[in-house]
């Protein structure tokens, strides 16, 4: 799928094989959180937290933090946004909460559509190896 530019919406890309694009698609059910013109944010299927929830960009093209900050900053810059109104809508704003770009295989990555976890809602153990 890829949508451009006639109705004034962005184009996005989108990959077949991507869990995170059957989402986006309504092809697999998700529980949306949050909703904006290039960005959804959804409760992750196996939290880790009391709160967790993903926030990801509508476009397919870019696969981790490095690659939308080089390639659309303004975007990730969004993505960062949305995370913190997600933790404010969800009430983590207080107690303070965690967002989380997974990079790669040595961090667990295993979505390669750029997403933010938002976790919170309890408190947090130390990240680390
Ligand atoms: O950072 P990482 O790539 O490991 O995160 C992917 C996340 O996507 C996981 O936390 C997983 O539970 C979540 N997921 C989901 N719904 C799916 C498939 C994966 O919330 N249908």
């Amino acid at each position: 799928m890829t949508a451009s530019g006639e109705s004034g919406a962005p184009a996005t890309t989108s990959d077949p094989d991507c869990v995170f694009c059957s989402i986006l698609a309504g092809k697999i059910p998700s529980a949306a959180v949050r909703e904006s013109e290039r960005i959804y944010a959804f409760r992750d299927i196996a939290p880790q937290a009391a709160v967790h929830v993903l926030v990801i960009p509508r476009t397919h093209e870019y696969a981790n933090a490095g690659e939308i900050a080089s390639g659309d900053p303004e975007l990730a810059a969004e993505l960062l946004r949305e995370a913190a109104a997600v933790a404010k809508g969800e009430g983590l704003a207080e107690g303070g909460y965690r967002i989380v770009l997974n990079t790669g295989h040595h961090a667990g990555q295993t979505v390669y559509h750029v997403h933010a976890h938002v976790l919170g809602g309890e408190p947090l153990g130390r990240f680390g190896a």
